[in-house]
């Protein structure tokens, strides 16, 4: 398997990442196989949430663009 096709830009790095790792829940560790993250695009941020189904807690995930340094 390469991973390096994957993820060339930070968002997409990011997505990927959290659709591999972050779909446990914290709280309850209910496996969400089905719903996503949710992106929100403000100016600069791309905000993630991601609600259990199960529980109803909600995972942030934030990212900055354009600050490549
Ligand atoms: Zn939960």
């Amino acid at each position: 398997m390469s991973y390096q096709a994957l993820g060339t830009t930070p968002l997409e790095r990011l997505q990927d990442r959290l659709n591999r790792e972050a779909r446990v829940c914290p709280a309850c560790r209910y496996e969400d196989t089905e719903n996503g993250w949710q992106a929100v695009t403000s100016g600069s941020r791309v905000q993630y949430r991601h609600i259990c189904p199960s529980c109803g807690e909600i995972s942030k995930r934030e990212l900055r663009l354009g600050s490549r340094s």
